[in-house]
């Protein structure tokens, strides 16, 4: 998976040149999703200690790596947008899967999805990946990234003010 930074950026720009207008933390959110929801349980109950408990405890952790998964992030999307309001629900869902779905395509390309990295679950177990990246080119390619997310967001800045001054 590339790191959270560099999905965070891709994702913002292209909400940002293509669907600009309407919920863009929704996207943000569903970009990042996949990975804080079946990550990091599991980090946490490893520094936590966690692997030295009783059985049960020790396999808590799995039961939420199925939302790194189309159908079970699909369906923690479903669980989130039951917390919008009913005019804001579809738009919350779509935007929230539409962020999944662009996570889960920048992390087909890497050569380690990760070894849970189970995408067609409960259909396959077997990792989808395409291998053509490294797991760490994404540090690479982020501060570019980042430094187009600032002047873009800058630029947005600067154009808002002045569309209120001339209001
Ligand atoms: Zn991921």
């Amino acid at each position: 998976m590339p790191d959270l930074m560099t999905h965070l950026g891709a994702s913002y720009l292209i909400k940002r040149f293509l669907w600009p207008d309407r919920q863009l933390l929704a996207f943000l959110v569903g970009t990042t999703l996949p990975d804080l929801a079946a990550y990091v349980p599991l980090v946490s109950a490893n520094l936590l200690g966690f692997s030295s408990g009783p059985a049960w405890l020790r396999d808590a952790p799995y039961f939420f790596l199925p939302f790194h998964s189309l159908l079970g992030f699909t369906l923690l999307c479903w669980l989130i947008s039951l917390l919008f309001t009913a005019d804001e629900r579809l738009g919350a869902f779509l935007n929230l899967e539409a962020g999944g779905l662009l996570h889960f395509a920048m992390d087909v390309f890497q050569i380690q999805h990760g070894e849970f990295g189970y995408l067609l679950f409960p259909v396959s177990w077997k990792p989808v990946q395409l291998g053509w990246i490294g797991t760490e080119t994404s540090l690479y390619v982020l501060p570019g990234l980042a430094a187009v997310c600032l002047m873009v967001c800058c630029l947005d800045w600067r154009r808002q003010t002045r569309s209120q001054r001339e209001d």
